[in-house]
């Protein structure tokens, strides 16, 4: 993977986070009153709910950079390169990484099925076995529940492990990618893993995909989090409502006709789009009006606490759309094909 690359995905993750702060505010507001039927062009007017807006918002423009905007992530994206804060937050050890030994014995809820797709958890600041156990069981349980429609499965290494994390602006990423590398190619020689998710012990700060995902394991939006990250993982961006540079947008869940869709978006469009709500996102792309899929209860839109996640699990809904989990099973289906 390219700098830019990861650059770029990092930049996804950000303003995926930010766009929690203003879904409440565009979604959630009581004062919505009228109904509006979407402007629409003709071959999917049917397939659009009529969505209430609020009258007294101006829609804003997805792909226009406001300067007034505070997150140096969209600056970045913008072309103007803004400083950001780099702070160490845990101890690199590549001597104790590359000494460590470790054997399927540590493996827990091991996965033998070599047809799934494999996510390790790898925990990382976890000084207190019991706590890293009832914080990682509890991630690995609440992420079998939210793929479950998904030919996935989670386990979890028992120990933690002494790799480098930093905190860039708000952002967790690893201090250096290698030293993930080397204990991914030790755990390879004897368990299958297709994704490592680094799950750090904080409730301070907010997980990023590079080529490693990274959550905050001691938080209350670590499923969610986990999940969003591990959808990056599967080919999805960030959905929402920030400023999006050239071209950023249309690989998103946004778009302005069915035919700006990303292809891969538009795969499962064409497949399943009798079951897909779209709804006006009451906001524009360089003028133009923008639609999205199913406009709530979407991980790649915004993050869910732990306690909205078991009212939905109890009501029988998810955070991931039928576009999701028909995509996901997609791209793991290629993955194994891949593999095997
Ligand atoms: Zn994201």
């Amino acid at each position: 993977m390219s700098k830019e690359r990861k650059v770029a995905t990092l930049f996804l993750s950000s303003i995926g986070i930010l766009g929690l702060l203003f879904a409440g505010l565009t979604f959630a507001d009581p004062r919505q009153t009228e109904i509006v039927k979407p402007r629409i062009d003709s071959s999917f007017d049917s397939l659009v709910v009529p969505t209430r807006v609020v009258p007294t918002r101006t829609p804003y423009d997805y792909c226009i950079f406001n300067p007034q905007d505070p997150d140096p992530f969209s600056a970045i994206a913008a072309g103007t390169p803004v400083p950001l804060e780099v702070k160490a937050l845990s101890i690199s050890d590549m001597k104790a990484i590359r000494s460590s030994q470790l054997s399927m014995e540590n493996i827990i809820y091991p996965e033998r099925n070599n047809n799934k797709y494999h996510v390790l958890l790898i925990p990382i600041g976890y000084d207190n076995p019991a706590e890293l156990k009832q914080q990682i069981e509890y991630l690995v349980g609440i992420s079998t529940k939210i793929f479950k429609d998904i030919n996935i499965s989670f386990s979890y290494l028992d120990q933690s492990m002494p790799l480098g994390i930093q905190k860039i602006d708000r952002l967790l990423v690893p201090t250096d990618e290698k030293e993930a590398d080397v204990l991914l190619e030790k755990i390879r020689e004897f368990y299958r893993v297709d994704n490592a998710v680094i799950v750090f012990n904080t409730t301070d700060g907010l997980g990023a995909c590079g080529n490693y995902a990274v959550v905050s394991g001691n938080d209350q939006y670590a499923a969610s989090g986990l999940a969003h990250e591990q959808m990056h993982k599967l080919g999805f961006s960030d959905g929402y409502e920030l400023f999006y540079g050239e071209g950023f947008a249309e690989n998103t869940e946004l778009f302005t006709s069915t035919q700006s869709l990303a292809s891969l978006i538009k795969v499962a469009y064409d497949v399943i789009s009798p079951t897909l709500r779209i709804v006006s996102s009451e906001n524009v792309c360089n003028g133009q009006p923008v639609y999205t899929f199913n406009r709530y209860r979407n991980v790649m839109t915004s993050l869910f606490s732990d306690s909205e996640l078991q009212e939905l699990f109890a009501n029988g809904e998810n955070i991931l759309t039928p576009m999701h989990v028909e995509l996901a099973n997609r791209r793991i289906k290629g993955v194994l094909e891949l593999t095997f």
